[in-house]
């Protein structure tokens, strides 16, 4: 269907086959249906409009090697000139006679308007680019609208008509239109009642889809049971006695809910969501320890190995005076209670569960580990950890373990309910007592160097600093601020007197740690960072956070950012810079300046962005096969949720050939025949 150089541009969209193309979806849509006529268009303005060819021609300027085609276009209220600059194949496709729609904006003065130009296209009934509602992709370089709407329109014309996956009768009962119309009108919508239906239909499919593959793992799950973990009332009162803090209202009731999931000895599928600082760690600790008492082992996985090491020492602490074995294991390093040990000592310790607890990456997992009996998995952070990791662990540990999983990004019930089966959900809402809120504020531009100055007398007095950079090397293109640009800035003029610390992920992983261990150890005063400092990290001497070109950032995102501060008695404060003069991104981050729930925050996000934007989720996989599905839309969920078990149980259709269907459609490549 293309040639090679389009081929590889397509690819770098993840176009690779007639079906990518097919379900790449429209960023956004123009409508082109109303057309003006040639005298109502004034310089400046943006105009649509049918015209004829009355002549055109191309000549190439002398001293500027630049090559111009000029034309006059007419139409019955009058004529104009238009103008393309270095397109010489216009004159060539365009010849006097033809019927044109032009799209584009005017230019001109007093004497004279023309056309700049403009986007092209033949009058036909086709027309995919002009006298219609006109689908807008994201693109990539080398690569115009004009061309993608050429291959979509060719996929969709090659694709016979599709026998809907659907059963009819579910078709019209969810009030949907069929797969055919969907996908056409998707693509090119005869109206906009159409378009939104598209949109419900593909984004119930979306759902629909996920549910089956839950419902059908969750069918293979049922019988297994898990070891039912007796409650050790006493020993667990100890344990909350001997904490440094007492713990909150919530802490509480969300540690009750996991202690009694786990004595049933159905597996516990719990999500145990608070805001970042609301303490899940020791609720999480507490439920390991009640699975260390009845004799098995806990497993605790965290994202980075950075974020496991730091929960290894965390735990240590908070057993420091049990006889509780705790082992580490990154893909750095292997440790057991302190004592560094090979990979054959740790695994043989793991597997003959002399190891109560172990902390790590995902390298806990894979590999040719063997556990012991595990009775409880936590893992923090990762929401892509789900039913196939619990199916792995089940044959390492013979058993199905009880799960709990932490995280701090507030999931909006809608999306939980999309995403997940049949999980529950515990809530820490509020911040353990005496945290102050962090100073939010959204920095001027010309303010900058007072903020620079209220920092410095921070870091002089103490405190530490965080800077947040959304890319890491140098763009002139975008003229966003890069890590690097920054460091250097930083570090040779504005806060010259201080040390400043580096971190990314393009750095080995050993640079990396050590760029951390720098700033936790006071020895860097700033660091300066992308995002990978989001999740988790627990500097409490550091109380400023600096965020750069913040509305590059989702709300959420953002909040877990300003996360990072405020983790001790020291105010805090978060300062956002940007250049954006858009009235809506600076509302938004006012909106971040003003609020510091982080549930309303993501909600916010949900609303505003879209499913794409939710922080952590994006990342995923789960949110990303939600291209259309809207998430705010609780009705649609649940209509394909009821669905899904009404298809499942009936047995009516085979789910399979729902898969199948979208696994194959038109599965051939791009690639010219
Ligand atoms: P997160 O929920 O973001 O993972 P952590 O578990 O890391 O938060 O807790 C943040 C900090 O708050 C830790 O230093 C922890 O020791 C402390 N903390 C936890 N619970 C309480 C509490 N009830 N009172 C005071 N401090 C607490
Ligand atoms: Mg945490």
């Amino acid at each position: 269907m293309v040639g090679q150089a389009m081929e590889k541009r397509l690819n770098k969209l993840g176009i690779e086959t007639i079906k990518d193309l097919i379900f790449y979806y429209p960023l956004r849509y123009d409508d082109r249906t109303s057309l003006s006529v040639i005298s109502d268009i004034g310089a400046d303005q943006f105009f649509n409009i049918l015209a004829r060819v009355e002549r055109i021609s191309t000549k190439k300027t002398f001293k500027q090697r630049k090559i111009i085609t000029e034309a006059w276009v007419y139409d019955q209220s009058g004529s104009i000139k238009v103008i393309w600059f270095n397109q010489p194949w216009v004159s060539q496709s365009l010849r006097p006679g033809d019927q044109v729609y032009l799209t584009g904006k005017a230019y001109g003065n007093m004497f004279e308007v023309y056309l700049s130009s403009p986007e092209y296209e033949k009058a036909s009934d086709q027309a995919i680019n002009s006298g219609r509602i006109v689908p807008v992709y994201p693109l990539t370089r080398g690569l115009s609208q004009k061309q993608l709407r050429f291959f979509i329109s060719k996929a969709l014309a090659g694709l016979k008509k599709v026998a809907d996956p659907l059963p009819a009768k579910v078709v019209k009962t969810n009030n949907l239109v069929t797969l055919n119309v969907a996908i056409s009108n998707i693509h090119f919508p005869q109206d906009y009642k159409l378009l939104v239906k598209s949109k419900q239909r593909l984004g119930f499919d979306e759902i629909l889809l996920l549910q089956l593959k839950l419902g059908q793992l969750a069918e293979k799950m049922v019988d297994s049971k898990a070891l039912a973990v007796n409650f050790k009332e006493k020993e667990i009162r100890d344990f909350v006695d001997s904490l440094a803090f007492t713990l909150t209202a919530d802490q509480k009731r969300a540690a009750w809910q996991i202690i009694k999931d786990l004595q049933k000895d159905r597996p516990m599928n719990r999500l145990l969501v608070g805001d970042v600082g609301s303490g899940k760690t020791v609720v999480a600790a507490m439920a390991l320890y009640s699975c260390v008492l009845a004799g098995y082992q806990g497993l605790l996985m965290a994202p980075t190995s950075i974020l496991a090491s730091q929960h290894y020492r965390v735990l240590l602490d908070i057993f420091k005076n049990k006889d509780i074995k705790i082992g580490l294991i990154t893909s750095g390093s292997r440790e057991v209670n302190g004592q560094l040990m090979s990979k054959k000592d740790f695994y043989s310790q793991l597997s003959e569960h002399k190891i109560d607890i172990a902390v790590g990456t995902q390298a806990l997992i894979q590999d040719k580990v063997d556990l012991a009996v595990v009775g409880l998995a936590v893992v923090d952070e990762q929401h892509r950890f789900g039913v196939a990791q619990r199916q792995l662990i089940k044959e390492k540990s013979k058993v199905v373990p009880h799960f709990l999983s932490l995280s701090a990004t507030p999931i909006p019930r809608s999306l939980a309910l999309a995403i997940y089966g049949d999980l529950e959900v515990s809530l820490i809402k509020e911040l353990p007592q005496g945290r102050k809120p962090i100073v939010t504020k959204l920095v001027a531009n010309q303010d900058r160097f007072k903020a620079y100055e209220f920092i410095r007398q921070e870091i002089k007095s103490g405190r530490q600093a965080f800077v947040v950079c959304p890319l890491i090397d140098f763009s002139d293109k975008l003229g966003v601020k890069s890590v690097k640009a920054e460091y250097d800035n930083l570090n040779n003029s504005v806060f010259k007197e201080f040390k400043i610390g580096l971190l990314h992920g393009r750095l080995l992983l050993t640079e990396r740690d050590q760029a951390i261990e720098d700033f936790k150890a006071n020895k860097t005063k700033i660091l300066v960072s992308t995002s990978v400092v989001e999740v988790g990290i627990d500097v409490p001497n550091a109380s400023i956070m600096i965020i750069e070109d913040a509305d590059r950032f989702g709300l959420a995102q953002l909040h877990q950012f300003r996360g990072r501060v405020g983790r001790s008695g020291y105010q805090s404060y978060c300062f956002l810079f940007s250049q954006t003069e858009n009235q809506k991104t600076i509302d938004r981050l006012d909106y971040l300046v003003r609020c510091q729930d982080g549930f309303v925050l993501a909600q916010k996000d949900l609303e505003q962005r879209g499913s794409g934007s939710l922080y952590g989720y994006d990342q995923s996989g789960f949110v990303s096969q939600f291209k259309l599905a809207d998430l705010n839309d609780l009705n649609l969920i649940n209509q394909a949720k009821q669905t899904a078990k009404t298809l499942q149980i009936l047995n009516y259709f085979d789910v399979n050939n729902f898969f199948d269907f979208y696994g194959n459609f038109s599965d051939i490549s791009i690639h010219q025949e």
